[in-house]
């Protein structure tokens, strides 16, 4: 296969999503896989939206996505605010909301699964770093829920939501993207089965306010990220009065 750029968790970023694939572009790779959440918290969800089938990007359903498209079933205020804008832009510009109306929860090709959340729960499901073996007391898993995703994974498989990059390793222990200089072979597992972050795009988590995506040759993840501008990104939230200005802030913050 050709070489794939994995994007996720976008939220209406534009500058952040111009940045990536801006960056993609110059490493050659112009075919996008998107995992979800192309909506939501930021100031430009339609023009993220329109640049991705642009691009003519695989897109995967999140639970932003659904959220407009139903109502923010357990999203914060801040959140919630943000989606309620969302679907009144979407309402007020043709065909977008139905768009997300056909998107799939799950898209799987040969050389990868694609899910916004989890194996399990597609859409809903969050797989956090601290639910891997390494990070539990006396390394044991108290849950099955690492056993049962991977019961569906069969080869790779990409997801977002948490918006921290890393990969749950097949013996379900982490790894992070500064743990192997960025590059992660997945056929360190048995049959390349492994469960692999590819970060957010437009509201990264960890502390780093670049924006987080992935390359991938259909072996190994290559974890980039990219500068963008926050300050502009942000602005266009403050300037958007049914925003709330912490959705601006946290861009610069990094959380
Ligand atoms: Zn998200």
């Amino acid at each position: 296969m050709g070489s794939k750029a994995i994007v996720s968790d976008i939220h209406g970023n534009l500058p952040a999503l111009e940045a990536v694939l801006d960056d993609a572009r110059a490493n050659g790779v112009s075919d996008v896989w998107c995992l979800g959440d192309v909506v939501g918290y930021g100031a430009q969800p339609i023009e993220c939206l329109e640049r991705l089938l642009d691009a003519e990007a695989v897109i995967i359903m999140g639970n932003h996505e659904q959220a407009v498209l139903d109502e923010p079933y357990g999203f914060n205020p801040l959140a919630a605010a943000a989606i309620r804008w969302t679907r009144a832009r979407l309402e007020a510009n043709g065909n977008h909301l139905n768009v997300l109306r056909e998107l799939p929860r799950r898209h799987d090709d040969d050389s990868a699964i694609l899910v916004h959340g989890s194996p399990n729960h597609p859409v809903e499901e969050y797989l956090f770093r601290e639910e891997t073996l390494d990070h539990l007391p006396r390394n044991r898993d108290f849950s099955p829920k690492l056993a049962q995703c991977f019961r569906k994974v069969d080869r790779p498989c990409f997801i977002g939501h948490t918006h921290v990059p890393g990969a749950i390793n097949l013996d379900m222990t982490w790894t992070a993207p500064e743990d192997v200089n960025g590059d992660y072979d997945t056929e360190s597992n048995p049959d390349g089965r492994c469960i692999v972050n590819v970060g957010s795009v437009g509201q990264p988590r960890d502390g780093d306010t670049r924006a987080s995506y992935a390359l991938f040759d259909g072996r190994t993840v290559h974890w980039r990220r990219v500068r963008y501008d926050v300050e502009a990104a942000a602005q266009s939230i403050f300037e958007t009065p049914e925003l709330p200005d912490p959705l601006g802030q946290r861009l610069i913050e990094g959380w």
